[in-house]
């Protein structure tokens, strides 16, 4: 289950704070970091002295132009944000994240990602909006931001907790192949494609934009959809788009 948990961080400015993620990750036995854009360079003296001793994970972090690249093989994403925002998404605590993660890793090709801000100014709202929900760790109101790698640590230890009530359970019983869930990538194509169809058809001005796009896909990301789903939906499109002689 643990190797099925990917730790993400966006445009991270301090090197310290990733050799601070890898040690915290290393602790609870993650070994799977993806950088996305980040605004420092990565193997230094600080971050090395930030892992003490788990500076491999620094050497074999992936890194990725975009949060998409990072994330494309994922089923799950969820965004962890010390603010909450304009719209509101699905809300979990660490612990409901853990809870859901034996079921989320039962098949060999599902991955959950755990996606961490900037040092200065979190998340976007595209970003946010990219992942099926969000956590937040329950803080003092009036001082909610933890450091980058301290914010890592909490829900990397509920990880394993998760993990190590997983061990000596009653095994899961085998994921059903037909139940597949749509990757990462497959729901953006499906995004991209819906957005197509509704200005094709006149439903979506991209100029009135009102947050059609981030309704829906709040609405889909909710549902999770399944492979079979998805192409029923991208056939629907498909069939809309010819309807309106497109
Ligand atoms: N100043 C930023 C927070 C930066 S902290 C802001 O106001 O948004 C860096 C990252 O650590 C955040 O993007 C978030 O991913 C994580 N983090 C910090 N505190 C958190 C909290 N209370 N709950 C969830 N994530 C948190």
């Amino acid at each position: 289950m643990l190797e099925r948990i990917r730790i993400v961080l966006i445009g991270t400015s301090h090197p310290g704070n990733i050799g601070g993620v890898a040690r915290a990750m290393h602790n609870m036995g993650l070994a799977d970091l993806a950088l996305v854009a980040p605004r420092c360079e990565i193997i230094t003296q600080d971050s090395i002295s930030r892992a003490s001793g788990a500076d491999h994970l620094l050497h074999q972090a992936s890194v990725h132009a975009t949060l998409e690249e990072a994330v494309t093989d994922c089923t799950l994403a969820v965004g962890a944000s010390a603010r909450s925002r304009t719209l509101p998404w699905p809300m979990l605590t660490p612990r409901e994240v853990a809870d859901r993660l034996p079921g989320e890793c039962q098949t060999p090709d599902s991955r959950v990602a755990l996606v961490f801000g900037r040092e200065d100014s979190g998340l976007t709202n595209a970003e946010l909006q990219r992942c099926h929900a969000h956590v937040h760790i329950p803080t003092n109101a009036d001082f909610s931001s933890l450091n980058l790698a301290a914010a890592v640590q909490v829900l990397a230890y509920e990880c394993r907790m998760a993990w190590l009530s997983q061990q000596g359970a009653a095994p899961v019983p085998d994921a059903n192949d037909e139940l597949a869930l749509v990757t990462h990538e497959e729901l953006e194509r499906y995004f991209e494609h819906l957005e197509r169809t509704l200005i094709t058809i006149e439903f979506h001005d991209p100029a009135q934009p009102r947050q059609l796009m981030a309704r829906l896909r709040r609405l889909y990301l909710r549902a999770r959809p399944e492979k079979m789903e998805m192409n029923i939906l991208r056939g629907i499109l498909s069939a809309t788009e010819k309807a309106a002689g497109k």
